[in-house]
C-alpha cells in the first residue's frame, strides 16, 4: 500500500504540475484510505508529500488532517487524468489539399505533412515518433488499425510490434506480402498514458482529428477495399453513432467513402484469444477480403482452422 500512495503522490504532483485544480474522490477512496492511515502508518515525509501535492482547491476546501484527504482509487486517478490531459483541447481536424503529381509525391507531401504536424508531435512523448502509414501505394487492400503502440512509436511504422508480426502472417497465408499491402492506422501518434506502459483507445475527438490524414492516404493510394482490424478501426472509420459492436458489423461488407470495409478481430485481439474458434471465424472475414480482391483461394486456404 505504501509503494501505492506513493505513485498516488507521484501522480497528483504530475496533475498538479498538468494544471489540473480539482480532483474528485469517492466514498469508498476514502474509506480505503482511512483504514490504511490506521493499519498502517505513514512516514512523515510520505505523508507530506501527499499533502503537499494535493491541488490548492482541494487542500483548502476540505484538506485538516490526512483521514480526510481527497484522494483518489487508482482508477479514478487516471480517469481525471485522462479528462484533464487528453481531453484538452484539439484544433479543428486539418483540411489536406493533396497537390496535383503522381501517386508517390502526393504520398510523400502528405507524410512530410504528418511528421511534421505539430498537433501530432505535441502529443509524441520526448524521443518517439509520429507514425504515418507504410506499404504499396497501387496496394488494393489497405488495413486500417487503431494507433501506434510502444514498438511503433520507436520505430515510426505501423503494426511492427507482435500484433504487427501476426497480421504479416496472415498477409502471407492470403499469399501476399507485407509489401503488397497498404498499412495505416486511424490515428498518427500512441494515445498518452500517465503511466510508462500500456495503451488505451483513442477518444473520438483524437480519432476526428487524425481521420482527414487517413482520408487523404486513401485518397493517394485508392484501395479496392479496406480492412479495419478491431472495433477502435472500425468506429473510426464509420462513426461513433452509427457503430455498436464490432460482434455486429464483424464479417459484414460496410462502407467508409465509397470504398468497401471489411470489420474483423484486430491482431491484438487474436493474440490474447488464441483460439481455432476466434482464428476461424477471422479467417473466414479475411476469405471474404480475398475473393472481393480477386485473389486466388486454394483449397488448403479454404481450410485453414477447420
Ligand atoms: N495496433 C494498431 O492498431 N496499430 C499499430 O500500428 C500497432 C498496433
Amino acid at each position: 500500500m505504501k509503494a501505492e500512495v506513493e505513485a498516488l503522490v507521484d501522480e497528483l504532483k504530475r496533475l498538479r504540475k498538468a494544471g489540473v485544480t480539482r480532483v474528485s474522490v469517492s466514498e469508498a477512496a476514502i474509506q480505503s484510505l482511512k483504514k490504511f492511515s490506521k493499519v498502517a502508518s505513514v512516514d512523515a515525509n510520505t505523508r507530506a508529500a501527499v499533502l503537499d501535492s494535493i491541488p490548492d482547491r482541494v487542500r483548502s476546501a476540505s484538506v485538516k488532517d490526512f483521514d480526510k484527504v481527497l484522494l483518489e482509487t487508482k482508477s479514478e486517478t487516471k480517469k481525471a487524468a485522462a479528462k484533464q490531459t487528453y481531453g484538452a483541447k484539439l484544433p479543428r481536424p486539418p483540411r489536406i489539399l493533396l497537390p496535383n503529381g503522381d501517386k508517390r509525391e502526393r504520398w510523400a507531401f502528405l507524410r512530410d505533412k504528418v511528421l511534421n504536424c505539430p498537433t501530432c508531435n505535441q502529443r509524441v512523448k520526448p524521443g518517439k515518433k509520429v507514425v504515418f502509414g507504410v506499404g504499396n501505394l497501387d496496394a488494393e487492400i489497405f488495413f486500417c488499425g487503431e494507433a501506434p503502440g510502444a514498438d511503433e512509436e520507436i520505430q515510426g511504422e505501423p503494426f511492427v510490434g507482435k500484433a504487427g508480426q501476426l497480421l504479416d502472417k496472415m498477409i502471407a497465408a492470403m499469399g501476399l506480402k507485407r509489401e503488397e499491402v497498404y498499412i495505416g492506422n486511424i490515428m498518427n501518434w500512441r494515445p498518452e498514458m500517465p503511466t510508462p506502459t500500456g495503451n488505451r483507445p483513442p477518444t473520438v475527438e483524437e480519432m476526428n482529428f487524425c481521420l482527414p490524414y487517413l482520408k487523404a492516404q486513401l485518397e493517394v493510394v485508392k484501395p479496392k477495399l479496406i480492412v479495419a482490424l478491431g472495433a477502435t478501426a472500425a468506429k473510426g472509420l464509420l462513426g461513433a453513432n452509427s457503430f455498436r459492436s464490432l460482434r455486429e458489423l464483424k464479417g459484414q461488407w460496410q462502407s467508409f467513402e465509397g470504398v468497401p470495409v471489411m470489420p474483423t478481430y484486430h491482431p491484438s485481439y487474436l493474440l490474447r484469444n488464441d483460439t481455432k474458434r476466434d482464428k476461424r471465424s477471422a479467417w473466414e472475414d479475411w476469405l471474404k477480403v480475398m475473393d472481393k480482391a480477386g485473389l486466388p483461394i486454394s483449397e488448403k486456404q479454404q481450410g485453414y482452422f477447420l
